[in-house]
């Protein structure tokens, strides 16, 4: 005979299981033209990077909707890769060096590229065993690396293609640049930190100007003031000589309406070299731009005296030298505003002019391909493709609440800034002929000019910002530019699962280089999900020490627990909490499950024989089952995969295991107890596979050829088995159960006594004979009295559902007079308990000061005691 343990060991199965399921190939799809396919292609880990619960979330809630899928019968392929992460990377491997005393720049960039990729070759092995102990069914024939040569020859196609398109230009424009990384950052890779300066108002001839960095002003030579300010109107169009830092200077007023009369004096300066929109202003005006800071950080000649300072002793230097000259007027010592830093590493960015690589995001493109596609769409076609796809529903964002900060972001896109100035990267396929200064942009690396054959080439030395080739991801990683059978059968994919948090940085960025690529959407469905917090809703961080690893917690508790406390009770779009008791609080149910099966095996291999009859406890199981699978199908395709998870778990503990399986000692049926089983398994299987998958293998007991859950075929709904009349019945059943069992409790009858009942079922009378030996173990009564109809009995405690009523003669057991008393003591105490609770929650202090969930707790106990109270008084007032 066969017997499962105890208990399920995690650890026993896990990684048994994943290795067979790989050895087998259920991860690798064949295309079949005759299935629909279901491709979701893995938002890449960084090479170099170690599982984090943004990944643990994102690889649960993908290889839930993967194995669904597979299930459900679609070609499901589940691409993995890795990224190469351009910044981070290389900031790792410049940690590693300064540690040994060394810059990059002593390495040279040959023998420093080859480090990092040693680096990368080392660390790629943890990320993808860290993958695999989630339990993600992901095809790794498949897997791809941002930086392969396949991969690599794809960025160079979309750069030239996009350089003949005159999308990609060379320009010198103000961009973001972190001194520290020594790079380019784009718009969205700059943050903002909340900081308090000083603000110092200026003489600037016969204005004042306000600024928190007089370093940046030395050069500054045109006034703005608004058309309509009265204050300024005399001055505009005028040149006049006023004193500045270095001597006299001629500054010239000019009237646009960027200016703002609210905002300190209403007049201000411009700094074309180190301000965005003052840059905007002076190309509409043909201001000269005079940079002001190097790209080092530090003050250039231009700066007289304080040249070759860093901003802040420039600041204060020059600050102590314009006091002395009379020139500041006051200075505001709380100013608050936002500072703008590098995200990678929180250094305070400089916005400074230089010569880049970008992409025109204005300039229309030929749309050849996407109108043979596409033709009806073009019609109401507006704007660009990026905001049509979403506007026109082809590509659907879940939760929908993110379109308009979509929409909004992509209406005020500017110019994106793609070179970077580090090394490790994808290197600009650009090539400068130093002979005829001849241009060439190549896919392969050339050494000949192809004009005029001479061998001195220099290739541009920046690199591609990481995201550039992130963006080609759902179908470079299918084989493009080659018209790869994979690339036919499985672009566009049907879903993009990632963080909210990178909505622009990634998300759109696929969305713009497909439709411009391919002429096709990357993706039907972009899943978000929302932020891991802690328990009381902080940000998980190292100083505070709150973080949770989930690999120490798949250690603890096994995978699935882990998988299905990140999926169950959050919702796309949303930041949700994680803490060790809700993992726990999983692993018991994952316990529930397996000694569920044990139970329910015993019973089929004890019992030989098969009974056909059905009896109404089996119709009514039958029925919910029905109820459950289309309930949880339905969600999985609405991407509700919390509700369907609750359903999945509600119905195990608290329909299967709480009623059939007790059900069950009294009278079973094997067949429907495996049907019944078997279900469960298969709804459960993609939320907690490996659980599911060492029952599924047990359940075939000594079978040879043993079948693997995660091929199985999902669950159909079938009619026949939709009893709805005997559903009825047995509902009605298990409430006369459960009011016997509360009228027990709440008379503190001894839960080991067995008492009396009366049951007087009317037209169920015959449903309840047949059920009076389940009634009498699930409710623990000696003695079961069921009758059409009858006379009241008397010193009992009554309960009526519908027509139905039911006595409890307690006479025996419960001494009224005496729980008369213990009544009123009860109340006493539920009183005063009351009040304690209500001084607490009108406290202010209390309800302000401690945390939510706390207060949240002390509501429901206020509640439930009123409840009881009230409960008490009912009583009392009986007796
Ligand atoms: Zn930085
Ligand atoms: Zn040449």
């Amino acid at each position: 005979m066969t017997e499962l343990a105890k208990a399920y060991d995690a650890k026993k199965y896990e990684d048994e299981i994943y290795k067979k399921w790989e050895e087998l190939g259920f991860f690798k799809p064949e295309i079949d033209p005759s299935k629909k396919p279901f491709t979701i292609s893995m938002p890449p880990p960084n090479a170099t990077g170690t599982l984090h619960l943004g990944h643990a979330t994102m690889l649960a809630i993908e290889d839930i909707l993967i194995r669904y899928k597979r299930m459900a019968g679609f070609c499901a392929l589940w691409l993995p890769g890795t990224d190469h992460a351009a910044i981070a990377t290389q900031n790792k491997v410049e940690g590693i060096l300064q540690k040994e005393g060394k810059t990059r720049h002593d390495l040279g960039r040959d023998k420093f590229l080859e480090k990092v990729k040693e680096y990368v070759a080392n660390s790629q092995d943890t990320i993808r065993n860290q993958v695999r102990k989630m339990g993600s069914s992901c095809d790794w024939s498949r897997e791809a690396y941002t930086f392969s040569d396949q991969l690599s020859f794809a960025v160079n196609t979309v750069f030239k293609r996009m350089y003949q398109d005159g999308l990609i230009y060379r320009g010198h424009r103000i961009v973001n640049w972190c001194p520290r990384c020594q790079s380019t950052l784009a718009d969205d890779e700059v943050t903002y930190k909340e900081t308090k300066s000083r603000f110092y108002y200026i003489k600037y001839g016969p204005v004042i100007i306000g600024t928190a960095r007089p370093e940046t002003k030395f050069a500054d030579k045109v006034v703005i003031v608004h058309p309509d300010d009265k204050r300024y109107k005399k001055y505009v169009g005028k040149e006049m000589e006023i004193d500045w830092i270095d001597g006299k200077i001629k500054a010239k007023f000019v009237a646009d309406e960027v200016a703002d009369m609210e905002m300190g004096t209403g007049a201000m300066t411009i700094t074309p070299a180190h301000s965005f929109v003052d840059f905007e202003l002076a190309q509409k005006y043909g201001f000269e731009i005079i940079p002001i800071i190097g790209m080092d950080g530090k003050m250039l000649d231009v700066a007289g005296e304080f040249a070759g300072m860093d901003v802040k002793t420039c600041r204060e230097k020059l600050v102590k030298k314009m006091q002395g000259q009379g020139l500041i007027d006051k200075i505001d010592e709380d100013y608050v505003h936002n500072l703008s830093i590098c995200y990678r590493c929180g250094t305070s960015i400089e916005p400074l002019t230089s010569d880049q690589w970008f992409i025109d995001v204005n300039k229309k493109f030929p749309r050849e391909k996407w109108e043979k596609k596409d033709n009806n769409l073009l019609k109401d076609l507006e704007g660009t493709i990026a905001n049509h796809v979403v506007r026109s529903g082809q590509i659907k964002i879940v939760p929908n609440s993110f379109d308009k900060t979509y929409f909004h972001w992509m209406d005020n896109l500017r110019d994106w800034c793609i070179s970077r100035q580090i090394w490790w990267g994808h290197r600009i396929p650009v090539y400068y002929c130093k002979d005829c200064g001849h241009i060439m942009v190549e896919l392969d690396k050339i050494t000949v000019c192809e004009k005029c054959s001479s061998v001195n080439l220099r290739q541009d030395e920046d690199t591609l910002d990481t995201w550039f080739s992130s963006a080609l991801w759902t179908f470079s990683t299918l084989g493009w530019p080659n018209e790869t059978e994979d690339l036919k059968y499985f672009h566009p994919t049907q879903v993009m699962e990632t963080g909210y948090d990178i909505l622009f940085f990634w998300v759109a960025r696929m969305i713009i280089m497909s439709t411009y690529t391919l002429g096709e959407i990357p993706f039907e469905t972009v899943y978000l999900h929302g932020l891991v917090r802690d328990k009381e809703g902080r940000k998980m961080s190292k100083s505070l020490g709150n973080g949770i690893d989930p690999l120490d917690m798949i250690a603890k508790f096994g995978a699935d627990p882990v998988r299905l406390s990140l999926v169950i009770g959050t919702s796309p779009g949303n930041d949700m909490r994680l803490y060790e008791e809700k993992i726990s609080g999983y692993r018991n149910f994952v316990n529930k499950l397996w000694n569920a099966a044990r139970f329910s095996m015993m019973m089929i291999e004890n019992t030989k024989e098969n009974s056909s009859d059905l009896s109404l406890a089996d119709k009514w199981i039958m029925t919910k089952t029905q109820t459950l699978i289309e309930e949880v199908t339905d969600f999985l395709n609405d991407f509700r995969l919390s509700d369907a998870g609750d359903k999945i778990y509600d119905f195990t503990w608290n329909v299967f295991c709480d009623w059939y399986l007790e059900i069950s000692k009294v009278h079973h049926n094997p067949a429907i107890l495996k049907y019944v089983l078997d279900v469960v398994l298969k709804l459960a299987h993609p939320f907690s596979p490996f659980v599911t998958e060492a029952i599924f293998q047990e359940l075939q007991f000594n079978e040879e050829n043993k079948k693997m859950l995660i091929s199985e075929k999902w669950p159909n709904i079938q009619k026949d088995l939709v009893f709805e009349i005997a559903t009825k019945q047995m509902e009605t059943i298990i409430d006369i159960i459960k009011s016997i069992r509360s009228i027990r409790a709440e008379s503190k009858v001894d839960p080991v006594k067995k008492i009396q009942a009366y049951i007087y079922g009317k037209d169920l009378t015959s449903a309840l004979l047949a059920k009076s030996e389940v009634i009498k173990r699930l409710a623990n009564l000696g003695e079961l009295i069921i009758a059409q109809s009858g006379q009241k009995i008397e010193d009992s405690v009554s309960k009526f559902i519908g027509d139905i009523e039911i006595y409890l003669p307690l006479s025996g057991l419960v001494d009224f007079k005496k729980e008369f008393e213990r009544l009123k003591k009860e109340a006493k105490r539920l009183t005063d308990y009351i009040t304690a609770l209500q001084l607490k929650l009108n406290n202010n202090n209390f309800v302000s000061k401690a945390p939510e969930h706390v207060v949240e707790e002390q509501r429901q106990l206020l509640k439930s005691a009123k409840t009881e109270l009230a409960k008490v008084e009912e009583q009392i007032n009986k007796s």
